[in-house]
């Protein structure tokens, strides 16, 4: 059987919004085969936040570019500490202004004709670009203007504050992806610290639910981890981020069969984990070197685990840290890399799989495919 592939052969190219994915390409222009490519920006004011990433063989322009990198990371519950480490895929933490900047100089001086058409923020997604004028001006489109999602699917939101204090109290050589010594009553919730080096780290409170907190829940959180768990009471703000990222399925605002939508648009933030800088890089680079059409960049069974792992969440948030810290428990930090970059091999998810509860999975995974099978009766 061969299977068909539509290539993508275009003179000229318009890629929207200037974020992780519409950057990102346009620094890969070349690959394109255009003879022009523009990209349309929002103009926005400046803001700036870090990505983190496991080191993968499709992210070494990224990993030259790193902040820093930590061979071990720890899981924190009240149950205990589990902690792992891999030399092959670090845990890295690269700002966006350094990869902005590196996407830009490629973009720049890029073979291919390029130019850079700002957009007054006075301007929505209605009234943009997109229509069949620019149809007929471009010969492709892609689309990484921000997605929609479903209401009630579970969001991770977050504050972070990149601290200075005036004692040695961070450990630059372990990252905390998630200590859940934290109050538990807005949410799932728990804390993430990078340690850049004993006085400086990035502190972010992070909460999976429904709906955002007021500014001030993270802020308050954020203070009273530091103060309870590093006994630090006072510090210096370097700089602030903050997030909300939809975990679960989400589809373009705008449904223009003409649009190629890429980045967070066409489904790269991993459900389960809220993810994205990996698999935004991954897919950019998957359709360049196949000359196809953007697609997800996550297994169709990655997929379907992480929906059955979110509804258990969204049903019984009060097992989060039990079932985050078994999961870490059950693997190492190759195999628990491999598992949240979308590399997992047939052992990692079995160690996965068996890890998890069976009865509270089964029975979720058994609604899961009713809800599937009642939408699929509703379209028929
Ligand atoms: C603070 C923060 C920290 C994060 N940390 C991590 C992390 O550690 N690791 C990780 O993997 N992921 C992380 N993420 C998630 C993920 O990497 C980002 O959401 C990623 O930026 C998604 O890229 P994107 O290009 O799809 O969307 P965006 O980066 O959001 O880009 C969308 C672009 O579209 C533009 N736009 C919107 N409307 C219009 C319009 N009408 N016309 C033109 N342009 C428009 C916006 O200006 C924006 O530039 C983080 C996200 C945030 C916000």
């Amino acid at each position: 059987m061969s299977i068909q592939k539509k290539r993508v052969k275009a003179k000229t190219v318009a890629i929207v919004g200037g974020g992780c994915a519409g950057w990102s390409l346009a620094a890969r222009v070349d690959q394109l085969s255009a003879n022009r490519v523009t990209l349309y920006l929002k103009e926005e004011p400046h803001t700036s936040h870090n990505w983190g990433f496991w080191q993968m063989p499709w992210l070494s322009e990224a990993l030259s570019r790193k902040r820093a990198k930590w061979n071990s990371w720890q899981i924190i519950t009240d149950e205990g500490i589990v902690t792992h480490r891999s030399i092959n895929h670090a845990y890295c933490s690269i700002s966006s202004d350094d990869w902005f900047d590196w996407c830009q100089q490629r973009f720049h001086s890029a073979a291919t004709t390029t130019e850079v058409i700002k957009l007054p923020v006075t301007n929505t997604d209605k009234n943009i670009l997109i229509t069949s004028d620019h149809k007929k001006k471009y010969d492709s489109i892609y689309d990484s203007r921000p997605p929609m999602a479903d209401k009630n699917i579970l969001l991770q939101h977050f504050k972070g504050l990149e601290i200075k204090t005036s004692i040695p109290v961070f450990n630059s050589k372990v990252a905390v992806l998630m200590d859940f010594r934290v109050s538990q009553k807005n949410g799932i919730h728990f804390m993430y610290v990078l340690g850049y080096d004993a006085y400086t780290a990035l502190v972010e409170s992070t909460f999976f639910s429904t709906s955002p907190h007021r500014e001030e829940v993270y802020d308050e959180a954020i203070t009273d981890y530091l103060s309870r768990i590093y006994n630090v009471t006072s510090f210096e703000i370097i700089k602030s981020e903050k997030g909300i990222i939809p975990m679960g399925e989400v589809r373009p605002k705008d449904q223009n069969p003409f649009l190629y939508s890429i980045g967070s648009n066409a489904g790269a933030i991993r459900p389960s984990s809220g993810y994205a800088f990996s698999f935004i890089q991954k897919q950019i680079m998957q359709f360049l070197d196949r000359q196809t059409k953007p697609t997800t960049p996550h297994k169709k069974h990655d997929l379907m685990m992480d929906h059955i792992f979110l509804e258990v969440l969204k049903s019984h948030p009060e097992k989060a840290q039990r079932l985050f810290f078994k999961l870490a428990r059950a693997l190492d930090g190759d195999s628990f890399a491999r598992f949240l970059s979308g590399e997992a091999n047939i052992k990692d998810y079995f160690l996965v799989i068996n890890s998890m509860p069976k009865w509270l999975f089964i029975n979720q995974a058994v609604r899961v495919i009713i809800e599937k099978w009642k939408r699929i009766a509703k379209w028929a």
